[in-house]
């Protein structure tokens, strides 16, 4: 039997194949970024049908480190990783919320939400860290001269380095736009004991400071411009189809900064597609916030040419990103994919998260610009109201307190009126007087 193979190539498709243990991030001949090829020859040994057997037996069950959703599908992900040297955190398995009362009031019927911020983090970022940390760690195991791993982040890619690294025992720096990501996120880092940078600039300035640290000072790049974070990341979309036992729904809905996370999207569902798992793919929409919308100004100039920005202030945190690493890599997905680009503002994105909260989510504000979109394309009649859309929840909105106790106490940066603020009403410790405020509320 063909052994399952994969290797880093240009995505411009420069001649040229690199190891996946091999330190490099760009095309050393032309600097755009590079993806994993995987030996699909190999991968077509095993028909389809034995290949959703084999997801399905390992999928969340106790043989480490199969039941992860990222390790039970390892062929396809990073074939090269020695068992002793995956480091997993269980990630993946994420509910697919099935937001019955959320999409009644919008007209659809069939409305999921993909609640990948219900894991060890808290965000999806965790199914890219697994890869990228056991990488390393097999790397090292290997020789290789790797000192520490880091990143820029806007807060979730390093609470997933800092816990990852801390867990394989590897050390991990971050650098954080100072002020400009939320207390828990914060917290994160600094709890799983990384060497935390608070830079006086925007997440492309911390980009660039993290970039240089990478080739003069001999640490491992994390960021998503480090493609082995996407092969992970690329589970999402074929665990989702998963869920719904291989039917494909119509669109996916997806919020971007950086735009790794939908180009892995698109990635995995075009290996399913390509291994024979599915035959038709979804449609996705990328959702960007209005702060921060550079892929969506492009959209809608067809693409002709892209502008980096600098983003603006945004409760959005995780994606105030003015020039997104894989722009190119996302704009091939959305034509690939019959892609869209919506936006959501402010009060747009509070307003739905406000909304979809009140139906039992607990949303963070990069789902609330997704949802923002999801709600306009309804309208707009883009969405039917008979199709089936996976709206894919980036994070865990406990990690972001401040912007749930801002909206709910009328007090958001960005936001004139919360319509949908839920106060508590105090009472006195006086039974007659709780029972009339409880009638007076219930309307009785
Ligand atoms: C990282 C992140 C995003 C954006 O993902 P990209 O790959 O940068 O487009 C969206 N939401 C949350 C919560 C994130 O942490
Ligand atoms: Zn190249």
């Amino acid at each position: 039997m063909r052994p399952y193979r994969a290797h880093f190539r240009c995505i411009t498709r420069c001649p040229g194949e690199y190891q996946l243990d091999e330190v490099l991030y760009r095309c050393p001949k032309c600097g755009n970024l590079l993806e994993v090829v995987h030996d699909m020859e190999a991968l077509q040994q095993r028909s389809a049908a034995e290949w959703k057997k084999l997801f399905e037996d390992r999928y969340m069950r106790t043989d480490w480190p199969h039941g992860s959703g990222v390790w039970g599908k390892r062929e396809w992900v990073h074939p090269h990783i020695r068992n002793e040297n995956v480091v997993s955190m269980y990630e993946g398995g994420s509910n697919l919320f099935w937001a019955q009362r959320y999409g009644a009031k919008l007209g659809v019927e069939d409305l999921w939400v993909k609640l990948c911020g219900n894991s060890h983090t808290g965000s999806f970022k965790d199914l890219g860290m697994t890869v990228l940390m056991s990488a390393v760690k097999q790397m090292i195991a290997d020789g290789k001269p790797i000192s520490a791993v880091a990143c820029a982040s806007t807060g979730d890619t390093s609470a997933a380095l800092a816990a990852y690294a801390a867990a394989a025992g590897i050390r991990a720096i971050v650098i954080l736009p100072r002020g400009k990501i939320s207390t828990a996120q914060l917290v994160q880092p600094l709890a799983n004991g990384a060497t935390v940078l608070a830079l006086e600039g925007n997440f492309d300035d911390c980009m660039k400071v993290v970039q240089r640290l990478a080739a003069e000072e001999g640490v491992y790049l994390a960021n998503s411009m480090n493609s082995l974070r996407v092969e992970g990341q690329k589970t999402v979309g074929i665990e989702i189809v998963q869920q719904f036992d291989w039917r494909v729904p119509d669109w996916i809905i997806i919020p971007g900064g950086n735009l790794g996370n939908v180009s892995a999207l698109g990635a995995g569902l075009k290996m399913m597609r390509e291994l024979g798992l599915v035959n038709k793919l979804p449609r996705i929409c990328v959702a960007q916030v209005e702060a921060a919308n550079p892929l969506y100004l492009a959209y809608k100039n067809g693409f002709d040419k892209f502008e980096p920005m600098v983003p603006q202030t945004t409760l959005a945190s995780a994606i105030q990103i003015g020039n997104p690493v894989s722009v190119k890599k996302a704009i091939r997905t959305l034509q690939e994919f019959d892609g869209v680009v919506e936006q959501a503002n402010e009060t747009e994105l509070a307003d739905a998260v406000a909304r979809a909260d009140a139906t039992g989510m607990f949303c963070c504000p990069h789902t609330g610009v997704a949802l923002g979109a999801l709600e306009k394309l309804v309208a707009a009649g883009t969405i039917r109201r008979s199709d089936t859309v996976v709206v894919v929840s980036t994070a865990n909105g406990l990690k972001f307190t401040d912007f749930k106790v801002g909206y709910h106490q009328g007090k958001l940066p960005g936001v004139p009126v919360c319509q949908y603020a839920n106060h508590p009403v105090e009472v006195p410790n006086d039974y007659g007087k709780v029972r009339d405020t409880v009638r007076r509320l219930l309307g009785a």
